[in-house]
């Protein structure tokens, strides 16, 4: 099938990411999925294919005519430990696991961007697009970053985007910044005595505590994101005992994720939790055990880029949010930012659509060649 005079046929980018949305794989198990890509990406005739990078991360690398800066764009490979429900024929073949994130629609979208530059390279510089594994578990950026291969490609700029549902399909969603919260996760262990159900006194059951840490977490939370003392402490996990009538339990398990809007305030919650958590045991007369998990650092967009998506953006016809405030999810891309100038933007996914995450979410086709063509517009300005 012939390429549009875009670069990409949607057609064939369409058929891609439901062949994606069919076959996902979680965080650090993309092997099939990086097989696919780099299938595709091959037939792009990159100069250059990376494999196996940080994981099951894949690099194509595309040289322009001359000398120039070198960019990079990123997607990310992996689906959740969510079943769908929806009923397509593309649905998952996957019992439990399934791309509510849209991580398929941003894969085909560079995609799309590999096709387009197969057949016209840039007049100067290099474009790098990059498929990253394991970015739900917040693991695969820093995987990348710290595998040596990873220098040979390092970019001047990166850049990546989001599929946000809530938004018009096709608005770009800016901000300079701080784009999504530092997040960190904590599993907290209680353990007690166990006794008889008919006489819990002579045990110790960790029910009590279990209540005071939900309710003093849940005081200290401050939900609006637009304020500098943003705080969000969500309960995820919570187990007590078992299912035994004749047993008063004796230990317990919670696990809370900690949202903030930047990393020194989110240090101050991983303090006060911690505090709070050895208060409450010791008043309780409980042994704990406390261990973090799943940290993601605030993404934080360099304003100049963001300005300069802000225009590629204008240039492909479509309209420009500027968020108010910082999002409250955590997205791994702040490794990179941390290290190279970059930014993350969203693209509006539409109004009467599901949130991401939830079963029946499903990546709108149509964003395809949108994503594409403002990739494209991004790539002809960074390297102007
Ligand atoms: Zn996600
Ligand atoms: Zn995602």
């Amino acid at each position: 099938m012939p390429a549009s005079t875009h670069g990409y046929s949607e057609v064939l980018l369409t058929q891609l990411r439901r062949e994606l949305h069919k076959y996902p794989e979680l965080s650090g198990e993309e092997v099939q999925t990086a097989i696919r890509i780099s299938r595709f990406l091959s037939d792009q005739k990159p100069d250059r294919i990376i494999s196996k990078l940080g994981g099951n991360g894949v690099a194509a690398v595309f040289e322009g005519k001359n000398p120039g800066k070198r960019i990079m764009l990123r997607c990310e490979l992996d689906a959740l430990p969510i079943e769908e429900s929806n009923q397509f024929t593309y649905r998952s073949v996957k019992k439990g696991v399934s791309h509510v994130c849209g991580h398929d629609g941003h894969m085909a979208i560079l995609c799309g961007v590999a096709s387009a530059l197969g057949i016209q390279r840039p007049e100067r510089g290099s474009v790098v697009l990059l498929f990253q594994p394991a970015e739900e578990n917040g693991a695969g950026a820093v995987s990348l970053l710290s595998d040596k291969r990873f220098r040979e490609i390092w970019p001047d700029y990166i850049f990546a985007l989001h599929n946000l549902p809530g938004y018009r399909k096709g608005t770009v969603i800016v901000r300079e910044r701080t784009f999504t919260a530092s997040v960190n996760s904590i599993i907290i262990k209680l353990q007690g005595v166990k006794a008889h159900a008919g006489e819990p006194m002579r045990g110790n059951n960790p029910a009590n505590a279990v209540a005071e840490i939900i309710g003093t977490l849940r005081r200290a939370e401050n939900r609006r994101s637009d304020q500098p003392d943003f705080a969000l402490f969500t309960p995820v996990y919570i187990r007590l005992g078992s299912i035994a009538y004749g047993v008063s339990a004796d230990e317990a398990e919670l696990h809370y994720t900690l949202r903030a809007a930047n990393e020194a305030h989110l240090r101050k919650l991983e303090a006060f939790t911690v505090d709070q958590v050895q208060k409450v045991a010791s008043d309780c007369g409980l042994d704990i055990t406390l261990d973090w998990t799943q940290r993601f650092i605030a993404t934080d967009n360099d304003p100049r880029l963001t300005r300069l998506v802000t225009e590629a953006a204008q240039t492909a016809g479509l309209e420009v949010i500027e968020a108010g405030s910082p999002f409250s999810w955590g997205e791994d891309f702040g490794y990179y930012t941390k290290e190279i100038p970059g930014v993350l933007f969203g693209l509006g996914a539409g109004n009467r659509v599901a949130s991401l995450h939830q079963p029946d979410y499903d990546f709108p086709d149509v964003l395809l060649g949108t994503g594409a063509d403002l990739f494209r517009e991004i790539i002809n300005l960074s390297l102007q």
